[in-house]
């Protein structure tokens, strides 16, 4: 009762924009969940039905695990940790068993995690020998005082953290070695190959009202000299932040990093509305030791769909003008989950507590 009176005055305090949300919220809890399988020139021509049928099995899976933990209470960092793993196991996608290679042959594995409820991260760069690379990320946040570890200093801390380890050759698939010997013998070039990124994501908000993101990749195909792309790099491919979204990204990492896209999507989201928390703030009474007795939270506040579209929109448009392809999944502090693209079509899912359950390939899809 005292937040639903308070999420009202805060909706007065900035009119037009600012909306409610406790009516609507169903008894479980709100939450939502959005993933992606990497951006591209995904065209109906270029892609078998087999192909098809597979790749939305494997994105409906993927969902139905992340959305199974959250609907029964679980945490957003927990459905995405999970969401992710199936994708990394699965070969059609560029993490995990069937990351690309690298100039040299090798695969050298990017990845990242984000909890937005206290914005604690980790990632782990050029690395290989661990099965899920995601829960090297998520090890790397839990366990370590660190950020960003790479390479074989990663690659022991995950021995030392007990995480599954793989041979070299257990992220090899067919496809990914025709496609390196085939670049590397010049019948293609880089574009011609990497015109799909495969690279996988989730973001997610859970019954808490926190968010959480997380990224992992096998990079570019072809990569040398230790090319790290913008997966392991908070704020480039990943972000989460309880007071505005939860971004993962797929496509051409260099670009992705020169703006910071995940990052700047969450910033201008966060930027639309603190004035109107800080002033819903000062109308809530206080204690007797002059403490406010109730904290107004970003989850009070929502920045209406279109809103959250433009924004993310105009970030990739940004991207595209500076010459880089691909795209994000978002979720937000409201309950909304989605995607922004300006390649052909986007391997992608969302799903919300309210029963909504998507997957597409094409960008025509809904
Ligand atoms: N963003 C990844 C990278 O640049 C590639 C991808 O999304 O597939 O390493």
């Amino acid at each position: 009762m005292i937040r639903s009176t308070f999420a009202v005055i805060a909706m007065l305090c900035w009119a037009g924009t600012v909306m409610a949300q406790t009516e609507a919220e169903p008894e479980k809890g709100r939450w939502s969940i959005a993933i992606h399988g990497g951006a591209g020139t995904l065209e109906r021509d270029r892609i078998t039905p087999e192909k098809d049928a597979e790749i939305r099995a494997a994105l409906n899976q993927a969902l139905a695990i992340g959305s199974k933990i959250l609907d029964d209470g679980g945490s957003a960092m927990d459905a995405i940790t999970a969401t992710i793993v199936s994708m990394e196991n699965d070969p059609n996608f560029n993490a995990g068993k069937g990351a690309v290679f690298t100039w040299d042959r090798t695969n050298e594995l990017d990845t990242s995690i984000m909890d937005g409820s206290d914005l604690s991260a980790g990632a782990a760069a050029s690395i290989n020998g661990t099965k899920n690379p995601i829960l090297l990320a998520r090890a790397v946040k839990d366990h370590s005082p660190h950020v960003m570890l790479s390479g074989e200093g990663a690659n022991q801390f995950s021995r030392e953290q007990g995480l599954e380890q793989v041979p070299p050759e257990y992220y090899a698939t067919p496809y990914r070695l025709e496609q390196i010997d085939r670049l590397l013998s010049k019948e293609v070039s880089a574009a011609d190959i990497d015109y799909k990124f495969g690279t996988v994501g989730a973001v997610a908000m859970d019954s808490q009202g926190h968010m959480a993101a997380g990224t992992s990749t096998g990079g570019m195909t072809g990569k040398r000299w230790g090319r790290i792309g913008d997966s392991p790099v908070i704020g480039a491919g990943t972000y989460a932040d309880d007071r505005s979204c939860a971004i993962s990204a797929t496509g051409s990492g260099e670009y992705f990093i020169r703006l910071g896209v995940a990052h700047e999507i969450c910033t201008r989201i966060r930027i639309r509305f603190p004035a109107a928390i800080a002033e819903a703030q000062l109308a809530v009474p206080k204690d007797s030791d002059g403490n406010y007795t109730y904290v107004i939270h970003a989850s009070e506040f929502m920045l209406p769909d279109e809103e959250i579209q433009q924004i993310a929109d105009d970030v990739i448009a940004e991207l595209g003008t500076l010459g880089g392809d691909g795209g994000i999944i978002y979720a937000t502090p409201w309950g909304q989950a989605g995607y922004s693209f300006n390649t052909p079509g986007m391997y992608r899912g969302r799903a919300t507590s309210g029963g909504e359950a998507s997957v597409a390939i094409y960008g025509d899809e809904q």
